[in-house]
C-alpha cells in the first residue's frame, strides 16, 4: 500500500557495543543498511533518515535519574558491569545507547507527524531494560521511551507486539499497570532468560488483561508460531483497535540463531510483518513502528531484517524478497505442536474475556 517507510540508522549506532567477544555486535545494523542499499531499496517508497541522539530528558521519560547518572559515570570510566554480567559498561556506552534511543524517538515523531507511514529502527528494541536497571544487553528501553513520546503526542491505544525470542520483560514491567496492549511471543522462561513471560502475568490495576504472554517451547517452528500469532495476537489487536502499532522485531527466534533455540524461518518473519502491516493500515492509517532486537548471527540477522523492511515498505520486487528467504525447513514435532495448542487455549481463557472476545 502507499506511503513512505523510514529506515532510521546512524553510524553512531556502532558505539552501542560491548566489546569484540560479546554476542551482540552492532555490525549487524550496518550490514542490514548495506544490504538494503545494494538491493536498491531507497528511493520512492523507502527513505533513510539519520537520527539525532536522545536527549537526557527524553531518556528520563522512562528511566530514573539515579540510573541515568549511574550509566553516565560507568560510561566515562568503562570496565564495570551495568547488570549482573551480560551488559558491560564499555567507555562511551552512554553515547551509543543515546544514539539508538534517538532512532526510536525519530521513528515515533515521523509517524506522529505523518511524514512517513511506517518506520524501522534496527538499532532499537532494547526490551529488557527496566526503569532503574540494565539487563540482557539493554541499557535504555527505547521501546518504552518511544511509547512515552507517543503518549505525549496524544496517542492512547498503543499496541506493543514483541516477537523477540526472549520475553519483553522490561517493557512489560514499565507498563504493567497501564492499558497499553503488550503481546510477547517468546521461548518459555522455564530455564531460559529472563525467566519470565508466563501466561498468568496479565498486568494489574488498569493494566489488568493488557499484558499477554505466549511462552513457546524450544523447537517451535513456523506453523506453530503462526498458529499462535493468528489465534491470539491478531484477534486481540483487532479488538483493541489501536491508533499505532509498535513491533519489537528481534529475529533471534531464527533456527540458526546461536542463543535462543526456536526453529523459525523467514516465513514467520515475513508473514508477521505482512499481517501487522495490513492491521496498521486497517486501524492506524498505516502507523507501524518496527524496532530491531535480538539476532546474534550478524549475516542472518541482516537478511531477516532486510526481508521484514522490504515486506513492509514494498520497496523491492517479490523476487528480490524471495531471494532473501530461507529455503531450509527445520524439522517439525508433534510434541511442540501439542504444547503450543495447549498454551494458546490457556492464553485465550485467561486474557480474551478482558477484551470481549469469546475464547
Ligand atoms: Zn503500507
Ligand atoms: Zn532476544
Amino acid at each position: 500500500m502507499t506511503g513512505i517507510t523510514a529506515f532510521v540508522f546512524s553510524d553512531e549506532y556502532m558505539k552501542y557495543q560491548f566489546g569484540p567477544t560479546h554476542p551482540m555486535q552492532p555490525i549487524r545494523l550496518k550490514l542490514t543498511f548495506d544490504l538494503l542499499k545494494r538491493i536498491g531499496a531507497f528511493g520512492e517508497k523507502a527513505r533513510h533518515y539519520v537520527p539525532a541522539p536522545a536527549r537526557e530528558e527524553e531518556i528520563r521519560l522512562v528511566h530514573s535519574k539515579d540510573y541515568v547518572d549511574f550509566v553516565k559515570r560507568a560510561s566515562s570510566v568503562g570496565g564495570v558491569m551495568l547488570d549482573r554480567g551480560d551488559t558491560p559498561a564499555v567507555k562511551g556506552i552512554y553515547e551509543g545507547a543515546s544514539s539508538v534511543v534517538g532512532g526510536s524517538i525519530c521513528c515515533a515523531k515521523l509517524l506522529a507527524e505523518k511524514e512517513v507511514a511506517h518506520a524501522f529502527n534496527p538499532g532499537g528494541g532494547l526490551h529488557h531494560a527496566k526503569e532503574g536497571s540494565a539487563s540482557g544487553f539493554c541499557v535504555f528501553n527505547d521501546v518504552a521511551i518511544a511509547t512515552r513520546v507517543l503518549q505525549k503526542k496524544g496517542f492512547e491505544r498503543i499496541v506493543i507486539l514483541d516477537v523477540d525470542g526472549h520475553h519483553g520483560d522490561g517493557t512489560q514491567e514499565i507498563f504493567y499497570s497501564e492499558p497499553i496492549l503488550k503481546i510477547s511471543m517468546h521461548r518459555s522462561g522455564v530455564f531460559f532468560f529472563p525467566g519470565s513471560g508466563f501466561v498468568d502475568e496479565i498486568g494489574k490495576g488498569e493494566g489488568e488483561g493488557y499484558s499477554v504472554n505466549i511462552p513457546l517451547p524450544p523447537g517451535t517452528d513456523d506453523d506453530s508460531y503462526l498458529y499462535a500469532f493468528e489465534q491470539v495476537a491478531v484477534p486481540l489487536i483487532r479488538a483493541y483497535r489501536p491508533q499505532i502499532i509498535l513491533n519489537q522485531f528481534g529475529v533471534d527466534g531464527h533456527y540458526e540463531d546461536p542463543l535462543v533455540g526456536l526453529s523459525l524461518t523467514t516465513r514467520t518473519f515475513g508473514s508477521v510483518a505482512s499481517a501487522v502491516h495490513d492491521l496498521a493500515h486497517e486501524f492506524c492509517e498505516g502507523k507501524y513502528l518496527l524496532f530491531g532486537g535480538g539476532g546474534y548471527d550478524p549475516e542472518n540477522t541482516a537478511r531477516c531484517w532486510a526481508l521484514v523492511f522490504l515486506t513492509v515498505s514494498e520497496a523491492a520486487s517479490r523476487e528480490e524478497i524471495s531471494r532473501l528467504s530461507d529455503t531450509y525447513r527445520p524439522p517439525k514435532s508433534d510434541e511442540v505442536a501439542e504444547t503450543v495448542q495447549r498454551t494458546i487455549a490457556e492464553v485465550k481463557k485467561v486474557v480474551f474475556p478482558y477484551h470481549g472476545i469469546p475464547p
